[in-house]
């Protein structure tokens, strides 16, 4: 396999330096890929700067024509992407097809929308209108759990508004976004799309840069925090999706198992590695026991294997140090509640932890109060509406939460008092390019997807003609 490199100025060019990337089903390393220098992360910026005003020019119709030919390009080679998906990130090889199939939906979406002028006023004395200019070069930085289809969250909004972009992907999933540009590269104009990799360490250079006018970042709240001080010298436009620690409110007209899968499927999908997971679910004392059961009669049956297998139905965690962090969670969770399936790392070479259901666990303990962001489910009980209200509140977070009963006028209104960019009734994690994607608190900063995700990526400017 040739070394995967860098797209920069139309391009594809070897990195100064070269990084392994490690299969988390087995920790070892698959292949090696391009990592790019300082100096090459300014080269991106400065091709990204010099092709963006030529881009801004092309019709808004022609660049939408751009995003549908990536899906196209992201469709062709939907099996090729789906297959390095699994093998760097980790995610079982239908759930990577699913990936990729998204990612070529959001790209069509984003091909369907437009951002015209808001005429204000038009009449014999005068035309006001709001338009929505690019902005310049923004700068894409993304987390592991889905390299495929975040990156397109970034390339299709920026590109589509008559921007440039230099992406990074998370350095432990480098292939995927390097395999997408090398798509770009025969779509977009030079320059117009640039994708770089790193060790961690360009995040700081690539979001400080003074030619950078943009960021929009996907990944956890430290670094979340980091960037807006990065950005604050320049005053940069920043969009930052961070964490969550969503919950899921059961209350006790539900069907048991059909909930108990439900709450399973969205807890557990992609190993727990994604930020609108179910990451804590209170349950009604009713019905309790009854769902704790189920919820650990589906962890103790579920196939956790490398994702390339047929049949794995959960795969490892993606990287070593999300691994560890996981196993202490595991560990404080064993201590202050009861571990009632799971509960165990697998030795079978990798990053792999059972599926773990924890049960008399309590607001305060740290796998409720902080995000897991990998294969632990912290069940709650509870008795009353209001104060589950409030115990759902009490986080810093606030990215998405759910509600479910059979109810539901009653599951609608307490989902109305919910503080989260998203809230679900009798679903969860029911996301789509048309959905604006917004947090609450830590949770991030503007808006992603739908026409108001694509206008954070345009300056608003005002026309204002006297007549
Ligand atoms: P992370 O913040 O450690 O890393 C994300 C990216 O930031 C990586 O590309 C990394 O190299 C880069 N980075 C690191 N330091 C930087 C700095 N100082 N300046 C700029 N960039 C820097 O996050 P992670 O561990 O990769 O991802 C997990 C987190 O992401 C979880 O908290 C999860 O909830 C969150 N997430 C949020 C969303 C969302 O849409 N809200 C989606 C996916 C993941």
């Amino acid at each position: 396999m040739t070394e995967m490199r860098l797209l920069i100025g139309g391009e594809l060019v070897a990195g100064d330096d070269t990084l392994g990337v490690v299969n988390p089903a087995t920790g070892q390393v698959f292949t090696r890929v391009a990592r790019a220098s300082k100096e090459q992360a300014d080269q991106a910026i400065a091709a990204a700067k010099a092709a963006q005003p030529e881009w801004a020019k092309v019709p808004f119709d022609q660049r939408q024509a751009k995003l549908n030919a990536l899906a196209d390009a992201v469709a062709a080679n939907s099996e090729e992407l789906a297959r390095l998906l699994t093998t760097e990130q980790g995610k079982p090889l239908a759930e990577a097809q699913g990936e990729v199939a998204w990612t070529e939906g959001f790209l069509r979406h984003y091909a369907t929308l437009e951002l015209p002028d808001r005429v204000i006023q038009d009449d014999e004395s005068g035309y006001i209108a709001l338009q929505h200019k690019p902005l310049g070069v923004v700068v894409g930085i993304i987390a592991w759990n889905f390299p495929l289809l975040v990156a397109c969250w970034k390339i299709g909004p920026a590109t589509l508004a008559g921007n440039a972009i230099v992406l990074k992907p998370a350095p432990t999933t480098p292939a995927t976004a390097l395999k997408l540009g090398e798509l770009c590269k025969d779509i977009f104009p030079a320059g117009v799309v640039n994708i770089i990799t790193d060790a961690n360490d360009l995040g700081a250079h690539l979001t400080s840069h003074p030619d950078v006018a943009k960021v929009g970042f996907t990944g956890s709240t430290a670094t979340g925090r980091a960037i807006a001080g990065n950005v604050a010298n320049t005053l940069k436009r920043i969009t930052l999706e961070l964490g969550g620690n969503d919950p899921a409110i059961v209350l006790q007209d539900v069907d048991v198992k059909e909930t108990a899968q439900a709450i399973f499927n969205n807890a557990f999908l992609n190993c727990g590695q994604v930020c609108l997971a179910v990451k804590r679910a209170y349950v009604h004392e009713d019905i309790y026991d009854a769902m704790c059961e189920e919820l650990a009669r589906l962890a103790e049956q579920a196939v956790v294997d490398d994702g390339l297998n047929q049949g794995t139905q959960i795969g490892p965690i993606q990287n070593k140090m999300q691994f560890e962090k996981v196993k202490e969670f595991l560990e404080t969770a064993k201590q202050d509640g009861k571990v009632i399936a799971g509960g165990e790392v697998m030795d079978k070479g990798g990053y792999f932890i059972r599926p773990t259901i924890v049960r008399d666990v309590k607001d305060g303990d740290r796998i409720v109060d902080e995000e897991q962001f990998g294969p632990i489910l912290p069940v709650i009980s509870f008795s009353d509406d209001e104060d589950v209200i409030a115990r759902a509140n009490a986080s810093e977070y606030g990215l998405g939460g759910s509600v479910w009963s059979s109810d539901v006028e009653r599951a609608a209104a307490i989902a109305d008092r919910i503080d989260s960019g998203q809230v679900w009734v009798n679903q969860h994690l029911a996301i789509g390019p048309h959905i604006p994607m917004a947090g609450f608190k830590q949770s991030g900063l503007g808006i992603e997807q739908s026409v108001e995700g694509l206008a954070e990526y345009t300056q608003p400017k005002v026309v204002n003609i006297a007549r």
